[in-house]
């Protein structure tokens, strides 16, 4: 496989995606295919580094079939709640969950859906509060700084 990726120019090593940013660079066409593509998908995943992941989940390719979205989805469960990575692996989730609500839903695709809105949720939620955080602690910082200053001059 001599051919580039026509996303990042790289060259796609990979059988059904790019390592390095996780397109296709082949054509599916059956659902083995696509579970095939999705295994080499998260085998990057695995083997790539911080950075290599944050490509790898901004850029990914998605299943089409019902069943592998939600798998895909699943998969990125653990990735959602590192520090380096989990802004990008909460968007390809709420990517993964767009993408199932505009497909026929059953029962199975509104249980996914609504696990994934709730660790979407959760991790959005945790952002908030360290950015509060923070806030508050530069706050007591300059609070504390005016303070001394004050004292000084005073
Ligand atoms: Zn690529």
């Amino acid at each position: 496989m001599a051919e580039t990726c026509h996303a990042c120019g790289a060259n796609a090593k990979g059988t059904y995606v790019c390592a390095y940013c996780g397109v296709l660079t082949h054509q599916m066409e059956s659902i083995e295919d696509q579970r095939r593509a999705l295994d080499e998908y998260h085998a990057a995943v695995s083997k790539a580094d911080e950075l290599g992941r944050k490509s790898l989940f901004k850029t990914g390719f998605l299943p089409d079939h019902k069943a592998l979205v939600i798998e895909a989805g699943l998969r990125m469960v653990p990735f959602i709640e590192f520090a380096g990575t989990g802004d990008d692996a909460t968007g390809r989730l709420e990517a993964i969950s767009l993408k199932l609500k505009l497909m026929p839903t059953d029962a199975e695709t509104t249980k996914a859906i609504s696990e994934f809105e709730e660790r979407i949720k959760a991790q959005r939620r945790a952002d908030r509060n360290f950015t509060t955080g923070l806030t508050i602690v530069i706050l007591a910082i300059i609070g504390a700084l005016l303070w001394v200053f004050a004292k000084r001059c005073g």
